[in-house]
């Protein structure tokens, strides 16, 4: 198993079970939690025919509580390649296989992942039922468009193998599902052919809102794309953002790209990220990368995946954690939403660093999949008693204006915002009672949100 396997830095051994103190990568809620690490199909049988709640987990990279229960059936070492096809570039994994063991692989024979998020250290098993999204969603989709078949093992121990045609409620539910149709136990992916380890990136520097915004529609054919807000500043730099831009290298290069991790040795106290200190962070970054505007030629890995060069940054938050705040607003309101939100949240100070906006293309048809075609704002909050009553604020505000959160990052919002924002959940609900999943399947974010 990689190091970077253990969710949240968390002291952990790998035993067959054991009674652990865990949490998402927020590291809030910490629970306690009898951990199953399973490595066989039929051990998993064993497990979800067991009666009383259980839920499948990754490697713990969503931050809330999606991956927590009482019961936890985890994947990691459920991570063999079953087969490649060199042509068509799909290959079959077990769920519990890492991205990034995925691209140590296949990378230096000239394929990469169709869809990455932020991070290359999630499982095969999480990507698809969060359906994640990367930089690419405005041309490519969720990482469900990816899969061309998975088989999923219901709460009697059957194995149902579904796609966009065959058994096509049980995928719908499954991408974005959130692990409550079963679990995931291996997927057949198509990745896509690449020339280079390297990227293109251009670096446009957009000094409000308004700019930032026609920044994305003029770029709407880059390959990728995303924009780092600096979400303290308001009045006339309200939305000061970098936006950057990217495409494959083509210059044949495919050696591995240098990984240069540097890691937060201690939990420092969670005074460390104050207004202050991120203003000043946020005026060096902006000004910094203003001076380096225009086009480079950059390795993949700080492209795709910035934050996993610093191993545990999750700690920077000091000991009471943090959550991340992913709205998503549908196009026609995102200017007027996202002004009303970051003014609302410039005037608090309690944001961090970490504001990301991203351009999202046409929703898909799954029933709980987070991106709808817009735009999607993520931001740091540190765990703190006003913090709850800001996003409480914030939610009425995309409420308003059409949008919703994502369930990946969640561990607050309530049932009838997520009920609001997601109109798939009835018939979402319908296929868990049709499959007897109700009572077996469910995290504490399920239990909360009423699903
Ligand atoms: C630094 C960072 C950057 C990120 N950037 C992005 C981003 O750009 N875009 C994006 O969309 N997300 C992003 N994320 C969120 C992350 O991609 C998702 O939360 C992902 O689901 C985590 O996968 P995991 O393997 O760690 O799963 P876990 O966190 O362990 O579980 C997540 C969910 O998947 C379910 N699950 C896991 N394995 C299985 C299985 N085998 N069968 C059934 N259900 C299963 C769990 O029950 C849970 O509901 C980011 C996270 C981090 C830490």
């Amino acid at each position: 198993m990689h190091s970077h396997a253990n969710p949240a830095g968390l002291k952990q051994s790998i035993q067959p079970k054991t009674r652990h103190v865990l949490s998402g990568w927020g590291r809030y809620p910490v629970i306690h939690a009898d951990i199953d690490d399973v490595e066989t199909v039929s051990r998993i049988a064993g497990l979800v025919t067991r009666p009383g709640h259980a839920i499948a987990h990754g490697n713990g990279r969503s931050y809330g509580d999606s991956a927590l229960q009482s019961h936890i059936i985890r994947t990691i070492r459920l991570n063999k390649i079953l087969g490649f096809e060199p042509d068509s570039g799909v290959v079959t994994c077990e769920s519990g296989i890492l991205l990034s063991e995925l691209i140590d692989v296949f990378l230096p024979r000239g394929y990469f992942l169709t869809i990455t998020p932020g991070t290359r250290w999630i499982t095969v098993g999480g990507a698809i039922a969060s359906d994640v999204h990367g930089k690419n969603h405005h041309v490519s989709g969720c990482f469900s468009q990816c899969v061309i078949h998975m088989d999923v093992m219901l709460a009697d121990g059957s194995i149902i193998r579904c796609s966009q045609d065959t058994n096509r409620d049980l995928f719908l539910a499954t991408c974005g599902g959130m692990g409550l149709t079963g679990v995931i136990l291996q997927a057949a992916i198509r990745l896509r052919r690449v020339n280079s380890s390297r990227m293109i990136q251009r670096i446009i520097p957009c000094h409000d809102l308004d700019t930032v915004f026609a920044g994305f529609e003029d770029e709407r054919q880059a390959s990728y794309s995303v924009a780092w807000i600096d979400c303290l500043a308001g009045g006339a730099s309200l939305g000061r953002s970098i936006l950057l831009t990217g495409e494959h290298a083509d210059d044949g290069q495919l050696a591995m790209p240098p990984d240069r991790t540097l890691s937060v040795p201690i939990t420092p106290p969670g005074f460390f990220l104050n207004q202050t200190s991120v203003k000043l962070f946020n005026r060096f970054y902006y000004s910094r990368q203003k001076a380096n505007s225009g086009e480079s030629i950059v390795s993949l890995y700080p492209f795709f995946y910035p934050l996993d060069s610093i191993a545990n940054w999750n700690r920077m938050y000091g000991r009471s954690g943090f959550t991340q705040y992913q709205c998503v607003i549908p196009k026609s309101n995102g200017p007027a939403a996202m002004q009303s939100i970051l003014t609302r949240i410039a005037a608090s100070g309690m944001a961090s660093f970490l504001a990301v906006l991203k351009l999202f293309g046409p929703q898909n048809d799954n029933y709980l999949s987070f991106p709808l075609e817009g735009y999607t704002l993520a931001l740091d909050f540190k765990i703190q008693k006003p913090v709850f009553a800001l996003l409480d604020e914030l939610d009425k505000m995309v409420l308003e204006h059409g949008g919703r959160l994502y369930l990946a990052k969640d561990v607050r919002m309530a049932a009838s915002m997520f009920a609001a924002g997601y109109p798939g959940l009835p018939a979402f609900r319908r296929l868990r009672d049709d499959h007897g999943l109700s009572s077996r399947f469910c995290s504490r974010q399920s239990i909360r949100l009423g699903i």
